[in-house]
């Protein structure tokens, strides 16, 4: 048990649902939001769940200015038993801490954070959606608050939880994207941010995203902010290969951002006998192994659609058309298996849900 109470406010306005097959991502929020604050004489304090609401801050606030802010993502399942469960939130609260760390913001209770997540999810239990696929999108962030314009860390800050009703990634069954090799814009350098998960990634992001998407691809590949060389992820997901029946992944190297889903995929797969190689991998090397014949499968991992194929990949002019632009057989048993555990309909073997249940 946490030192902490929650104190709790209801919301005695609730919105209208929407209808499941309208819910897309991030569009809708729930009627309450967890808040503590932070000063230094206090430390976190006034943990509170409250009617959804905008935030009412100094103009001067560093986060507006310097993003002193990181968050997370993790998200809530209704299973078919009609319990609501969470994927590992342990490890996104570890992640939290780290990326705090790196932004001088001060330390979280990881376990106190994961009851505070349960104890919203609970109240708000009805916005979880239960049509396949579906699920509750948990959006945890903490932001700086001091009202200062010089560039040094807040003394202050707000630690929040929001909760987003999301529709099924995959509409029409998992299907395999274009993704775009990106060789002018990079999302982070080795000493930088990327291992955090922190506004300025995000930003720096937008215009290489922006400018593929209008040549139609879904996303960008990122190579190293270094020599563009080595790849690192594909938009805000992990990225894994299979060449040549071996299974490889860029080995954590300091930009790249680890993801729950890339540590569950590794774990999986040893389990099953496919032991993942962490490397560093070229893209130059990579489409050595395409024209021989050996690039058998590529695919990305992240929370929010799990495992998304990659079925064609262009680069330098050179397209590479991967598994004939088909979801391969590893990428549809991770996926398959992955979102059986999170949904409740497979064995969870790693332990890795746990029950929203709260008196
Ligand atoms: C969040 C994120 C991921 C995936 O992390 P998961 O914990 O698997 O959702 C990967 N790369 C980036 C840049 C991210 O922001």
């Amino acid at each position: 048990m946490s030192e902490y109470t929650i104190t709790y406010i209801k919301n005695e306005n609730p919105k209208e649902k929407p209808q499941s097959d309208q819910l897309s991502f991030g569009k809708y929020f729930t009627d309450h939001m967890f808040i503590q604050d932070y000063n230094p004489e206090r430390g976190w304090h006034n943990q509170r769940i409250v009617p959804y609401q905008p935030l009412t801050l100094d103009p001067a606030a560093i986060v507006f200015h310097y993003g002193q802010t990181v968050f997370e993502g993790l998200k809530a399942y209704r299973t078919k038993r009609n319990n609501i469960q969470l994927f590992r939130p342990d490890k996104n609260m570890e992640r939290l801490n780290r990326s705090n760390d790196r932004l001088c913001i001060p330390q979280i209770d990881e376990e106190f954070a994961i009851d505070a997540i349960k104890h919203l999810v609970h109240i708000d239990q009805d916005w979880v959606p239960n049509a396949p696929g579906t699920s509750l999108y948990i959006r945890p962030f903490v932001i700086s608050t001091e009202p200062y314009l010089g560039v040094s860390p807040s003394a202050t800050y707000q630690f929040i939880v929001i909760l987003s009703p999301v529709g099924a990634y995959y509409e029409a069954g998992i299907n395999p994207v274009k993704i775009a090799v990106e060789n002018q814009f990079v999302r982070a350098v080795k000493g930088g941010t990327g291992e955090a998960k922190t506004a300025g990634n995000y930003a720096s992001s937008l215009k290489a995203q922006e400018i593929v998407s209008k040549e139609g691809y879904a996303q960008v590949l990122w190579l190293d902010g270094v020599e563009k060389k080595y790849i690192e992820e594909v938009g805000s997901m992990n990225v894994f290969f299979k060449i040549n029946g071996e299974i490889v992944t860029p080995e954590l190297n300091g930009s790249i951002l680890e993801g729950v889903t890339r540590n569950s995929v590794i774990q999986m797969l040893n389990h099953w006998g496919l032991p993942v190689k962490e490397s560093k991998i070229t893209m130059e090397e990579l489409y050595q192994h395409y024209q021989n014949g050996e690039l058998e499968e590529a695919f990305g991992s992240g929370t929010a659609a799990v495992i998304s194929p990659i079925g064609e990949l262009a680069w330098e002019g050179k397209k590479m058309v991967i598994n004939d632009s088909k979801t391969g057989p590893i990428a549809k048993r991770l996926y398959e298996t992955l979102t059986g555990i999170q949904y409740g309909t497979e064995d969870d073997l790693f332990n890795w849900t746990t029950k929203v249940s709260y008196k």
